[in-house]
């Protein structure tokens, strides 16, 4: 009799993004699906348009040559176009996406579509042969993975079982029973730091870094990298980053990489109409070397991302 194949399964989530050759999100070539939807408003996010629960709608300024078509085909008059400029009212934008369609400029697209776990388990699947020839697998980021627990946890139980490495990256600002669903199928988490002093976590993500600090004490004996995005005069001060590796050693915590600033981002928020805020320059190699030797006496094993 032949033997019947598991289904895929048909939970829905909202995704951003798949890159299927992330070589930054965990060990080997990677699939990463940037999930949509985050807890925090980090002012540096290098992907604003992961941060909001559904899709929306990006504007490309440089692109638009004033031809009017989208303010026609807009059924809530979001669009108002002239010959001295194009302004978008996002408050009336339910991202149905008909002016993306009639833009022959492509100035404007929609951010964020629905898929099925089974889909991105099939889609991972195909990408075996690499992963496995590179050590990779997939990542489940954002966005914030915990915003789709149900979805990510379908996505990586399928991948688990067909024998696919499977990592997330997580900003850990969840209820504790968010991220215990997700563990059992995840053979790495990568566990974002950002500040230790609550005030100034609250005063550049918006939230308190309470639950991110109370979860990351949890995850010790765990496949853990802690990862601290290095943002220039924020997060990357003497003083934060001792504040990190001292937490990590209280807790048990052992593999730290810093990601570099990356302030190419700032174009972004420009499409989605945000103000981007960081002022600074990316650390130069100086001053990364410094920041991996103070990690390393601190007893960490540390890597630049
Ligand atoms: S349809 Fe495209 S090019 Fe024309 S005004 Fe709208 S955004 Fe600009
Ligand atoms: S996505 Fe839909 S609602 Fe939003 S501006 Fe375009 S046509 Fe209007």
């Amino acid at each position: 009799m032949k033997q019947k194949s598991n289904p895929l399964p048909d939970v829905h989530g909202l995704v951003l993004d798949i890159d299927t050759f992330a070589v930054h999100d965990g060990p080997g070539i990677r699939m990463a699906v940037y999930l949509k939807g985050c807890q925090l408003a980090c002012k540096w996010c290098h992907s604003p348009e992961s941060q909001r629960a559904g899709p929306e709608l990006a504007f490309v300024r440089d692109r638009c040559v004033l031809c009017g078509v989208c303010a026609q085909a807009c059924p809530r008059g979001a669009h108002a176009v002239s010959e001295s400029g194009h302004t978008i009212n996002r408050e009336h934008c339910e991202a149905c996406g008909r002016c993306v369609e009639q833009c022959a400029s492509g100035a404007l697209a929609l951010k964020g579509h629905h898929v099925t776990a089974g889909e991105i388990i099939d889609r991972a699947s195909r990408l075996r042969p690499f992963f496995e020839h590179s050590g990779g697998g997939v990542t489940l980021t954002g966005g914030e993975v915990t915003c789709q627990v149900d979805f990510a946890e379908a996505v990586l139980a399928g991948c688990r079982s067909r024998g696919i490495h499977t990592a997330i990256e997580t900003n850990g600002a969840c209820p504790w029973e968010q991220l215990e669903k997700l563990l059992p199928h995840s053979d790495l988490v990568l566990y974002d730091i950002k500040l230790i002093d609550e005030a100034e976590h609250e005063r550049w993500t918006g939230a308190s870094n309470s639950p991110i600090l109370g979860n990351a004490a949890r995850l010790s004996g765990r496949a853990v990298q802690v990862r601290v995005p290095l943002i220039p005069d924020i997060t990357d001060t003497d003083e934060n980053l001792r504040a990190i590796f001292a937490f990590m050693n209280g807790v048990g915590l052992e593999s730290l990489a810093f990601l570099r600033y990356n302030a190419a981002a700032a174009a972004k928020y420009e499409w989605f109409d945000l103000p981007f805020e960081i002022e600074g320059e990316p650390q130069g190699r100086e001053r990364l070397q410094a920041i991996l030797a103070m990690a390393r006496e601190a007893g960490l094993e540390a890597s630049i991302s």
